[in-house]
């Protein structure tokens, strides 16, 4: 594939929160590369107040005015079967789900109200699933799909006032994970990105030199390889991009302490071994599924009792 355009000709790409943003600059790219557009988009601020067709139409308009084809959709991501149904009736078809919609509500920990943070979770966390929910029975029974998921450098590490926001970005990442494993056997191929782009939602918090180098194109070409038919391995994984920076993020577990499980195994002798709990230093693992507890507790059981 290497030096070739790649190309998504007869394929249909729903993008959602695609009226501005890393969402239009996702439209636009697929409209260009021969794909049909779902381009969503419930037209609120970026608090996730108000609403209208004005972002949606004015994308749309831009595909087909360069010869691309696209149509709207303006239904809030919650209601993701109605997306979905949008695709299905211009398109016949659903290959590629990118679910990008995403608003804020940015306020310390202890001001925060309910209302905060249930805004946050029904769009993030519950509109992406409402949207792969719907997509999923196209996925299995054509046997294709292909899932972006978006998740934030806020969820992955936190970030001071969005702890809303981090909550529910992170949960992408287990979503994600979880994903690619079940779609695996149906070639449907999952990835999780936490982008940085310049876009209404930085706007506010970074300055203009910075913006003027986060470039939302920039985090295009990262989605349009994951997406591709020609990605039918690279599942599961986590990304971060931006500015022109592509890098990809795991797990990583300490060797740990190992402490015979018996009456001996104390808060004490725990403390004990605190050095050995953090240590990565020496023979640490880069995980994608549970320790295997079985094993170590057999382990475990050939060590002298714990000392007091
Ligand atoms: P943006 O505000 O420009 O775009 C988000 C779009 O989603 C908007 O057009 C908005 O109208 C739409 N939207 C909001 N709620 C919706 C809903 N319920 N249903 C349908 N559409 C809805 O912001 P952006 O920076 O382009 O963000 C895109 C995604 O990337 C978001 O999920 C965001 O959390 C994530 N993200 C962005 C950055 C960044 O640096 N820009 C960093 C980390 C994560």
């Amino acid at each position: 594939m290497a030096g070739e355009q790649l190309r998504y000709d007869g394929q249909t790409v729903v993008v959602t929160g695609a009226g501005g943003g890393l969402g239009r600059a996702y439209a636009l790219f697929f409209a260009s590369r021969g794909a049909n557009v779902v381009v969503n988009d419930l037209g609120g601020s970026f608090k996730g107040e108000g609403g209208g067709n004005k972002a949606a139409d004015t994308v749309v308009n831009e595909i087909t005015s360069a010869g691309g084809k696209a149509v709207a959709n303006y239904d809030s991501v919650e209601n993701g079967d109605k997306i979905i149904e949008t695709a299905i009736k211009a398109f016949g078809r659903i290959d590629v789900l990118i679910n990008n919609a995403g608003i804020l509500r940015d306020i310390s920990f202890k001001n925060m109200k309910d209302q905060d943070w249930d805004l946050i979770m029904k769009v993030h966390v519950e509109g992406a699933y409402k949207c792969a929910r719907a997509a999923w029975p196209h996925f299995r029974k054509q046997k294709y799909g292909r899932v972006i998921n978006t998740a934030s450098a806020a969820g992955l590490f936190g970030s001071f006032g969005q702890c809303n926001y981090s909550a529910a970005k992170l949960s992408q990442v287990g979503f994600t994970e979880t994903l690619a494993k079940e779609g695996l056997k149906y070639n449907i191929i999952c990835n999780v990105i936490a982008p940085i782009a310049a876009s209404r939602m930085t706007a506010t918090v970074m300055p203009p030199e910075v913006l003027d180098a986060l470039k939302p194109e920039w985090v295009v070409p990262l989605v349009a390889v994951l997406v591709h038919k020609s990605n039918d391995s690279e599942t599961g994984s986590i990304f971060e991009v931006g500015g022109g920076h592509v890098a990809k993020l795991r797990w990583e577990r300490s060797k740990g302490a190992l402490l015979r499980a018996d009456d001996s195994f104390t808060p004490g002798a725990l403390l004990k071994k605190w050095d050995d709990v953090g240590n990565f230093a020496a023979d640490a693992s880069y995980p994608t599924g549970p320790a295997n507890f079985l094993e170590l507790l057999e382990d475990a059981q050939k060590l002298p009792p714990n000392p007091p």
